[in-house]
């Protein structure tokens, strides 16, 4: 393929006086398009994309050619980060459209439905423009305009006093939607602060424990494209986490013949593709999952030689069967005893899945041996009490038949994900902060991040400084109300900077609102584990390099965005170099150019200085003359690996066995008191990170922290279990997670094409309970859960299991009349009210207390979506009204004891909505919401575990701190 590129004449001349860089390089190597060729395939070809032309469609049927510049990104819509092609008109500088990038290991040049609306985010008319400044009480709606500079100096001026003062745990950083392959942990530890918070909690850290405690390694990389079969607990699919790359390999997998079984209650779109659709009652996944494993171990389809060598049998026989040899036989043999009350018959009966088709699916597991690719992601891990077990379960059939990071198995994910190499690497800080990983949860898997109101109205610390990133815990976390009391308490939270693109529900309660760039306008790198292999993306500011190739480069990425809007990465760099600004707090030196002595590193070095470090992006840019920032400039990602199995196998250098010691009876290799791999055949391996290094089907460490009844993979009765139901009641179990593939949680309100597919979230009900309800597709319905209630119509349909209801939690964004529009495609005006017993007031006029614990909360739609003038002619065009309801404010927190995560399923009664009750309407009592959270916190059993330990050493932190912190 030819990839020569062709600048104009005006560039050539320039280029060769040297009056700017050579921005082409020589392109004559071939760099593989990752697509097959076709049609629907045909990309620009890279040595045209400095001048792609276009006929221009709304000039028809005149032709009018339009030249581009074609500069790649990549989507920042979901985790998955796709490559994206931006085409830039050169007349105008304005991004027109987003594409796919066919040179992306991960997208292949594909995208869902999200990545191309990019250019609605960017076009938003209601977009914040300036860094505004709140000029009434917080929470009040009024903001005035403000300077970069004067934020910069303010919030510098505040950390550096908390740091000097060392109230260090009181700056916090909080993140919904991360980004940045180590730069905010970087910023962070820079400033030695232990204050990073994220969403995980409520997302995946169910599941993330149930693989960690296997293998530390948190999360699945199935290479769905090469399976035999495929087991997805979700709708993966569809609308799973990572959507597109995930989706392109299933479908690759079965046009190649692989099954797919599909655990949901739901009728998803994964699962109508599926050839076993089993729809399990909530909270059941794990019951049915061993019954499958007791299956393959009573019919023998177990692979053996993996079990024998990479599973801690032998540690299992002598710590639970002492008087049995320690024999792999005697092994299968406990396994059997273990297991024998876990029948497909009793699976049938917790889930509701038919035994014959647990029998089924399980023999076509085993069949399917090495090549069986499995995910679990939110779903019943993120919904129930005790979820994470799921998780455990489900990686428990792929050690069983022996397809851990083999060709079409499923890998540990952190094989699929680079970790770049970063200039000046701050230590680890000399702080835990307790905020985020209290004692009562030492085996949490991330930051108790829901729980922060309630630690805060317990007085069990507070916030100086508190940043929010992509972060809207108002309107997407549990219990909504609690958090605007917390965040509307001055006295609690000190500064509160939300740095977001749009305003959004927590945005109103900020003391600046910092506009930051979207996926197009800001710099950032990308890895994830989307398939077998390993590759880094680029995020770039396309119109900052748009004008870099033309030759007129800016130092600040806002110079080249809409309005004064910034990029974290330049923010974070410019707010350190002030907080430090003698260098005396020791801050400074980590924003030092590494290549240009004593002065401030530009976000163009940060960027260098990491490519010309990522194994084989240097020569391969030199086969194209170019460096490794242009060559990611122009392509926009590469690829690292090809493929990444069996890194478990990896041998340990003869130098370093020397003086190492290994265990005869488990081949535990160590030295210096540390474990360093497994003797497996004679050869000494890596194997896996874990203390035994094998994969821990009996855990030790949940013992040694208080929960012996889960030493071996285990099924955990949720708190929806149909036993805590009384369906006398009306009570169901509501599945309140299941995705939309079209929306976003907060970040799609701006994207007007989403919200014209999807702008509702009615309750889903099987056509027998309605019919036992006397309930019709439409009627209103009040769901009461326990601490308030929400009113929302029904769709009756077949597609959910029958005693079951579900609610998508996409949509019911609201805004009140005092706020700034925003994301008018999708905010409904809401009327929100505070009432408790000192004072009933609308929030706006009266801030509201919290020194009570609580109070009563009303939530009331003034308005729904409608038509509205701007410079966009579609927003007069606006057809749908109906912009959901916003179910998780009415949800209490439901901390799981032992992975920390929020369990999301709810126990509600449903009726018929009352004769006062209107659509949209929400009532919480958030003092009920503090009660609840003291019950569940009362499962708890906490730290200190042993040596006087918070938490395990060998488990992952994120932020990890210095090892002493470690120990109370
Ligand atoms: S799957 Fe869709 S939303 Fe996610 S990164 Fe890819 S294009 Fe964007």
């Amino acid at each position: 393929m030819p990839t020569t590129p062709s600048p104009t004449l005006i560039e050539k001349i320039a280029e060769k006086l040297r009056l700017i860089p050579n921005l082409h390089g020589d392109l004559g190597s071939e760099v593989p398009r990752l697509t097959e060729p076709g049609k629907l395939t045909d990309y620009p070809p890279p040595e045209k994309w400095d001048d792609w032309v276009e006929y221009e469609a709304k000039s028809w049927p005149r032709r009018h050619a339009k030249h581009y510049m074609v500069v790649p990104t990549s989507c920042f819509n979901c985790e998955a980060g796709c490559g994206l092609l931006s085409y830039i008109d050169k007349s105008t500088m304005q991004v027109r459209k987003f594409e796919g990038n066919p040179y992306h290991p991960g997208s292949r040049g594909r995208n869902c439905a999200k990545g191309p609306a990019t250019i609605n985010q960017i076009n938003d008319t209601d977009r914040i423009l300036y860094p505004q400044k709140r000029a009434g009480k917080r929470g009040d709606g009024q903001w005035e305009r403000v300077l970069w500079d004067a934020v910069l100096d303010d919030i510098a001026g505040r950390i550096r006093k908390a740091l000097q003062e060392q109230r260090h745990n009181e700056v916090v950083y909080h993140v919904g939607r991360p980004g940045h392959e180590g730069y905010i942990d970087r910023i962070l530890q820079s400033w030695g602060v232990d204050g990073h918070n994220s969403h995980t909690n409520i997302c995946s850290a169910g599941a993330r424990f149930g693989y960690a405690i296997w293998q530390m390694y948190d999360r699945p990389s199935p290479d769905h494209a090469n399976a035999n079969f495929i087991l997805l607990i979700s709708a993966h699919l569809e609308s799973g986490h990572y959507f597109n790359p995930h989706a392109q390999r299933i479908i690759e997998g079965m046009m190649n013949g692989a099954k797919l079984a599909v655990m949901d209650p739901r009728l998803s779109n994964t699962a109508s593709m599926a050839d076993y659709w089993m729809p399990t009652y909530p909270g059941s996944e794990a019951a049915v999952l061993l019954a499958i494993a007791k299956v393959i171990i009573d019919e023998g389809l177990y692979n053996r030689a993996y079990l024998c060598d990479w599973v801690n049998w032998q540690q299992y026989l002598q710590h639970e069967r002492p008087n049995d040899e320690v024999t792999f036989d005697n092994f299968i043999l406990a396994l059997k005893a273990e297991y024998k009350e876990y029948t497909p018959e009793f699976a049938e009966k917790e889930s509701g899945v038919p035994a014959k088709t647990i029998v089924e699916v399980a023999r076509q597991i085993g069949r399917a041996g090495t090549r069986f690719a499995t995910h679990n992601w939110r779903s019943a891990g993120s919904g129930n009490l005790g979820g994470w077990a799921v998780a455990r379960c489900l990686h428990f059939l792929n050690v069983l038949t022996g397809s851990v990071g083999t060709v079409g198995g499923t890998s540990p994910s952190a094989w699929s994900k680079f970790k770049p190499t970063v200039p000046h690497k701050p230590p680890a800080q000399k702080f835990w902060n307790e905020l985020h990983f209290p004692n009562e949860y030492p085996l949490a898997h991330y930051e108790m991040s829901f729980l922060l109101p309630h630690f805060l109205k317990e007085g069990r610390g507070k916030l100086d400084t508190y940043f929010t990133r992509v972060f809207n815990p108002v309107w997407t976390f549990p219990d909504g109300f609690s958090w605007i009391e917390a965040l509307s308490d001055e006295s609690k939270v000190g500064l509160h900077a939300a740095l977001t693109p749009t305003w959004n529900e927590t945005a109103y309660f900020a003391d600046y609102v910092l506009p930051m760039g979207h996926a197009s306008e800001r710099h950032d790198i990308i890895s994830y584990e989307t398939h077998s292999g390993l590759w880094i993306a680029f995020r770039q500011p396309v119109l900052r390099e748009a004008r870099r190739k033309m030759g007129k480069p800016v130092q600040f990425t806002y110079e080249s965005n809409p309005g004064e809007v910034w990029e974290e990465d330049e923010f974070w760099i410019e707010l350190s170099w002030r907080i430090d600004p003698d260098g005396s707090l020791g801050i400074k030196k980590h924003f030092i150019s590494p290549y240009r002595p004593g002065e401030k590193i530009t976000i163009d070095e940060y960027y260098q200085y990491i490519f010309e470090r990522t194994p084989g992006l240097p020569e391969k840019a030199a086969e194209h003359k170019m460096t490794p920032l242009d060559y990611m400039r122009k392509f926009g990602a590469f690829e690292v690996e090809q493929t990444s199995y069996n890194k478990h196998l990896r041998q340990i250098a003869a130098a370093d066995l020397q003086n190492a010691e290994t265990d005869q009876q488990t081949g535990l290799i160590k030295k210096a008191g540390k474990n360093i791999g497994v003797m497996i055949n004679g050869v000494g391996c890596e194997g896996f990170p874990t203390p035994s290094r094998k994969q821990e089907f009996f855990s030790p460490t949940m013992i040694e922290w208080g929960w012996p009844e889960y030493k071996i993979p285990t099924y955990i009765k949720s708190h929806i279990h149909p036993d805590t139901l009384d369906r006398s009641k009306g009570e169901f179990p509501l599945v309140p997670t299941f995705r939309l593939p079209t929306l976003i949680h907060s970040r799609s309100g701006n994207a007007k094409w989403l919200y014209e597919i999807s702008n509702r979230n009615p309750i889903w009900m099987h056509t027998s309970d309605a019919k036992d309800l006397d309930i019709q597709s439409g009627d209103l319905l009040r769901v009461t859960t326990d601490i308030g209630y929400f009113v929302d119509r029904v769709w009756v349909t077949e597609g959910i299991k029958p005693g079951v209801v579900a609610c998508s939690h996409h949509l019911g964004r609201w805004r009140r009349p005092q706020d700034a529009p925003g994301n008018r495609w999708a905010t409904s005006l809401v009327e929100v009210k505070a009432v408790n017993s000192h004072q009933s007031s609308v929030i706006s006029d009266n801030r509201p207390r919290t020194s009570d614990f609580g109070q009563k909360w009303h939530m009331k739609t003034l308005d729904s979506i409608r038509p509205y003038k701007s410079k966009d002619p579609d927003s007069s065009r606006i057809f749908w009204s109906d912009g959901g309801v916003p179910q998780n404010i009415t949800f209490p927190v439901h901390p799981d004891p032992i992975s920390g995560m929020h369990c999301w399923h709810q126990k509600v009664r449903i009726e018929k909505a009352h004769a006062e009750d209107h659509y949209g309407d929400v009532s919480v009592d958030t003092q009920k919401s503090f009660e609840i959270y003291r019950e569940w916190l009362k499962m708890t059993r906490p730290a200190p575990g042993p040596n006087g330990l918070r938490r395990p050493l060998w488990l992952n932190r994120p932020l990890r701190p210095v090892e002493e912190m470690f120990f109370c």
